[in-house]
């Protein structure tokens, strides 16, 4: 449920209704907006409830949520959520380029790399240093030596950084050196690490897993949510088809769906959808002209060489000319590409 207080409703009414709340058994989540205050009101909900709050001083109506996914919805927070990430702000007016390479190889790469990405436009860089990988036998990234060089080439070009946790047990680690967590598709519903990041102070990046609904996906959204971290971004990265000649299907649709019943970010992944270079451009300017928020994409300088992903990977040339192009589409949508700090 929803308690929509009245405008202008004195601090000690609000206090009283989220104390009633807590009385019932159920949580609540405040959202202070310019004129009013509304608290939502999660958990086991009886029919009761619903008539108890309305009754309360200062509470203009009730109204219950139909979604399954409560904090997640536009029913509970009807604009669009913006998320801070080190400085960077995702949100509506912008679109947020966020690149790197698929894997921290070693750190003289992880800096030509990131100028690329930061001359070209790039606001947030990226890199994993935990890769979850199909075989045992692929490199599995540099661990903590990697998310150093991370934290070490951002903090020298002044971009945020964003990197994979893989496991419950690595959050702490992984997010004292980046500005935003991501969580992989193949960990989309690993619930006790979607709590865990939900239990923590960074962003989340939380990608969509390949074989799940959008209702499904929105669930996992609420776990973080729900856990009491409000800044979620979300990003569509190409689910299973019965299509196969590029790595995966890239779902556009997924982007006005989510947005229409989602205040939270979202973002598009073309490098892992597609798998093959050729194909990151075009797909990218479907999803920025689809409603995306950001796009972010895999870049390295020598990708015949790199240790994963290399395929995917667009060389300097290509992303600028992603980036130009980005600007066109977004331009004619009333947006900017983010140009960070
Ligand atoms: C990645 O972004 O490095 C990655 C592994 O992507 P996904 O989880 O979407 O496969
Ligand atoms: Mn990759």
């Amino acid at each position: 449920m929803i308690v929509i207080m009245q405008h202008g409703a004195p601090d000690g009414q609000i206090d009283h209704v989220i104390e009633r709340i807590e009385q019932l058994g159920l949580t609540p989540h405040v959202s202070r907006g310019q004129f009013r205050t509304i608290i939502g009101a999660i958990g086991d909900k009886q029919p009761a409830h619903q008539q108890i709050l309305e009754s309360l001083e200062g509470v203009e109506r009730v109204v219950p949520i139909m979604k399954p996914y409560k904090l997640a919805s536009r029913e509970f927070h009807e604009a669009d959520t913006e998320v801070d990430v080190g400085g960077v702000t995702l949100g509506p007016k912008t679109v947020t380029i966020i690149a790197g390479p698929c894997a921290i190889e070693n750190r003289p790469m992880l800096e030509r790399i990131a100028r690329i990405v930061r001359d070209g436009g790039g606001a947030i860089l990226r890199g994993g240093a935990f890769k979850p990988r199909t075989s045992p036998y692929d490199f599995q990234g540099l661990g903590e030596d990697g998310l150093k060089m991370l934290r070490d080439v951002g903090d020298e070009l002044g971009m945020p950084v964003v990197s994979e946790v893989l496991a419950a047990t690595d959050v702490e680690l992984v997010g004292r050196y980046v500005d935003m967590l991501q969580i992989g598709a193949r960990n989309m519903q690993n619930f006790q690490l979607l709590k865990e990041v939900g239990d923590c102070d960074k962003p989340v990046l939380l990608k969509r897993g390949f074989a799940a609904t959008i209702r499904e996906y929105l669930m996992s959204a609420e776990y973080v949510l729900s856990r009491g971290n409000r800044s979620v971004v979300l990003c569509e990265r190409g689910i299973k088809t019965f299509e196969n000649e590029l790595r995966f299907t890239f779902d556009v649709s997924a982007v006005p769906l989510v947005k229409a019943n989602c205040h939270l970010p979202m973002i598009v992944d073309p490098s892992h959808a597609t798998g093959a270079r050729q194909f990151v451009m075009p797909l990218a300017l479907a999803g920025v002209a689809a409603g995306a928020d950001g796009v972010m994409v895999e870049v390295h300088d020598c990708p015949e060489d790199a240790l994963c992903d290399g395929p995917q990977a667009l060389l300097g040339e290509m992303f600028n000319e992603l980036v130009r192009q980005i600007s066109a589409v977004a331009g004619a949508l009333g947006r900017k590409v983010n140009r960070g700090t």
